[in-house]
């Protein structure tokens, strides 16, 4: 661990305590996204974020936005109700370093008032610098997820329409190169740092179904410690609205060549960019009506 970065102490923050990292902590224990970063930096073909939604169940829906003192009001009404929640995690509804400065004060705000909280990020990885990262060890968030659809720009530059990076839009393989050059430099950093690396890939029937095991094979090469193959959701609206589901055969056959060369997440609930709960646990309405209420 490099100078400056103390690094979390088991017995303030209990790892094993996130569910998505920890089957066993399933059922005892729940997580919370606070939707605080609503901006994008690339598009991916498979996604519609949609801002006020409350009858569907996806990354990138969420029913409202909060700015971090918002959140903060949020999680504490959430947290005098209930007694499950042991993790933070800001996953969207857009990227939280298309957010940072939101993102990161946040992260700021959630630590000085709850010391012992697991802090969870899941970003695309274009924004993330190494400035960022290592305020993150410093503020002890733990778990970092990077999302990577390949490691060949031709198949990768199949999944994002334009990333755009310094005041440039990149299409195509040249957005494929420039978001694997980013997301490998994100993982780097992320274990330079001393934190849990997770690296979610989407299985795009067709595009990288037969690739994931090469994303397998580069990032546990490079200490990345657990995989997550999240089947395509088809969503209205988008290019890959029309594209088949991966069937069960698929989904097993990439878990399986995957975890040839590392730990497979195999039970990803896919959430929203507010959920809330067990993984298993459905969006309740005076839950919707909390998060609206604070918004306002
Ligand atoms: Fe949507 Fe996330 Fe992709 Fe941005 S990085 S386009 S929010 S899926
Ligand atoms: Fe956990 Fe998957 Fe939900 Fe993220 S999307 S909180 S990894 S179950």
């Amino acid at each position: 661990t490099p100078e400056n970065v103390t690094p979390p102490k088991p017995n303030e923050i209990n790892l094993d305590n996130h569910p998505c990292f920890n089957r066993e902590a399933c059922s005892s224990h729940g997580r919370i996204h606070l939707p605080v970063a609503p901006k994008c930096n690339i598009q991916c073909n498979y996604c519609n974020r949609d801002f006020d939604c409350v009858n569907e169940s996806r990354p990138g829906v969420t029913s409202t936005i909060l700015s971090p003192g918002q959140a903060l009001v949020y999680l504490e009404k959430i947290m005098e109700k209930r007694d499950d929640i042991a993790v933070v995690g800001i996953a969207g509804p857009g990227d939280p370093f298309a957010n940072p400065n939101e993102t990161m004060e946040t992260f700021r705000l959630v630590r000085e008032r709850f010391p012992s909280m697991i802090l969870c990020l899941s970003t695309n990885g274009l924004g993330l610098t190494e400035e960022y990262v290592k305020e993150l060890a410093e503020l002890q968030v733990s778990h970092v997820t990077i999302t990577m659809n390949g490691v060949d720009p031709k198949i990768a530059g199949q999944v994002y329409a334009w990333a755009r990076h310094d005041k440039r839009i990149f299409r195509h393989e040249k957005a494929g190169a420039l978001m694997i050059e980013k997301q490998l430099q994100a993982v780097s950093w992320i274990k330079k740092y001393g934190m849990i690396a997770k690296v979610n890939s989407i299985i795009v029937p067709g595009v990288n179904d037969e690739h994931l095991e090469e994303i397998a094979k580069t990032v546990s090469s490079m200490g990345a410690d657990i995989m997550n193959c999240i089947p395509l959701l088809p969503t209205k609206d988008t290019v890959f609205e029309n594209y088949p589901e991966p069937d069960a055969k698929m989904r097993f056959a990439a878990r399986i060549k995957c975890g040839e060369y590392m730990n497979q997440m195999t039970h990803c609930a896919r959430c929203r960019a507010d959920a809330i709960g067990k993984l298993s646990e459905p969006m309740a309405d005076d839950v919707h009506e909390l998060i609206q209420s604070c918004s306002r």
